[in-house]
């Protein structure tokens, strides 16, 4: 057997999102830790952790948080809590972190990838960190604390180890950055740290059917592409180590960009270690069945689901029109442009395209009507006078006779070449294909 073939990935990933509520999680304070114009502007007792501090939750990232488990389909805890999470780092002023540990909000799910399905374990709410700063004060090393983002609602969601490659890790985490943005309830900017990845990876030999005993967690990726190249990397690591006959440590590693690899950053804290608990200031949350109802009114269809649909009811073809959902009002504005161009019998994949293409604007403010009109007008284009085509025609022969007598011995390729200096000369608009029939029977005639 190949070495190649003898250790499977297993890998599981917790994504970590910021919510765009106007206010923070557990105080009144504004949540906009990006756009503040100096550190530690947007701050409280509360998300300063000062002693005797009550926090108070926030209803709305409750009410979105549920409705990101609405849309994927997760059980909804009809009684649920906050718990402590206790760790010790300068971030994070109370020395404990707000979060959820045994009945987060949302429970088990499942998502579709291409490579198969992926088990979501759970989605609760917990409350970020602040951020420290490596600065150099006054000619010394110092790091400093921004609190500006401690206390942003953050939803963590949590795989089971079922990913099988790098490709399908970063399917998986786009898929679920589509629904969150669709929803509306984040805008998850990666570059920002408004979304952050954490893969949970081990190896295990292709013919083991138990978990591997180990995981490296490798943290705070902060793009695609990046947590693609961590695990491409971990894979080959872990796989030297194993090949060895050792075992990968237990361990937290972070990614370097510049290097493409991964470092060690220190040895993992088990669950105890958090000495998790309920907590006290914060009375447990009970939802009536109608609560749930009401905030399920507001899950709208989810992009794949329109997409199916819109297959079915307008012929489209589905990678184009994927691209072009991007939330509620957007659908609506092309579930009646599409409608309007099947009533009048417009082909709606060439609709699609020319939207794609930014030939027609989809953007809200233009009236359906207007668009469509636009379209028409644009695909009835400005057909050649032949007198004046054929006289454009014979220039560019006389212009270029090489490229004539190689097109007649049978370099066909050579007709785009006659059709692009023809366009070149008669300007935008014009009928392409018209050109490019009169110059064939043009060429091929005097042959
Ligand atoms: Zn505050």
């Amino acid at each position: 057997m190949k070495t190649k073939n003898k250790y499977k990935l297993v890998c599981g990933l917790e994504i970590h999102v910021e919510l765009k509520t106007a206010s923070k999680m557990f105080c009144g304070c504004k949540n906009d830790p990006f756009g503040a114009k100096k550190p530690n502007i947007y701050t409280c007792p509360v998300c300063l952790g000062l002693p005797g501090a009550l926090p108070v939750p926030n209803k709305k990232a409750i009410e979105w948080i549920i409705r990101l488990g609405l849309a994927l389909k997760c059980p909804i805890n009809t009684f649920s809590k906050f718990d402590r999470k206790h760790y010790f780092y300068p971030d994070l002023a109370k020395g404990y972190q707000i979060s959820q540990y045994d009945i987060p909000f949302c429970g088990p799910t499942t998502l579709k990838t291409t490579e198969g399905i992926i088990r979501i374990n759970r989605i609760h709410l917990e409350e970020d960190t602040g951020k420290l700063l490596h600065q150099t004060v006054d000619g010394e090393q110092a790091s400093l604390v921004d609190f500006n983002r401690s206390g942003v609602p953050l939803i963590e969601i949590v795989s089971e180890a079922d990913i099988k490659s790098s490709k399908q890790a970063v399917e998986y985490a786009k898929k679920l950055r589509r629904i969150i943005r669709f929803l509306g309830i984040a805008d998850c900017d990666m570059e920002k740290g408004g979304m952050r990845l954490e893969a949970n990876i081990s190896l295990k030999k292709d013919n083991d059917v138990s978990l591997p005993n180990y995981k490296v967690e490798v943290k705070n990726i902060n793009s695609f592409r990046y947590m693609q190249k961590a695990i491409e990397y971990e894979i080959q690591r872990q796989k030297k180590i194993l090949s060895k006959g050792k075992q990968p440590i237990q361990e937290t590693r972070g990614f370097n960009p510049q290097t493409g690899k991964t470092f060690s950053q220190r040895q993992k804290e088990g669950a105890k270690d958090y000495r998790y608990f309920p907590d006290p200031d914060l009375s447990p949350i009970f939802f009536t069945k109608e609560q749930i109802e009401e905030i399920a009114r507001d899950v709208p269809e989810l992009p794949s689901d329109i997409k199916k649909r819109w297959i079915k009811k307008y012929g489209i073809r589905d990678k184009c029109v994927d691209r072009l959902v991007k939330n509620s009002e957007q659908v609506k504005w092309l579930e009646k442009l599409f409608s309007l161009a099947a009533k009048k019998q417009i082909n709606p994949n060439k609709l699609v395209k020319a939207i794609l293409n930014k030939k027609i604007n989809c953007d809200l403010t233009t009236s359906v009507n207007k668009a469509l009109s636009l379209f028409v007008t644009q695909n009835s284009k400005k057909q050649l006078d032949i007198r004046l085509l054929e006289k454009i025609v014979n220039d560019v022969m006389l212009l270029y006779p090489a490229q004539v007598e190689a097109f007649r011995a049978g370099k066909t390729t050579l007709i785009n070449f006659f059709v692009g200096q023809v366009a070149k000369k008669v300007g935008k608009g014009v009928d392409i294909q018209q050109i490019r029939q009169f110059f064939e029977k043009k060429l091929l005639k005097k042959k």
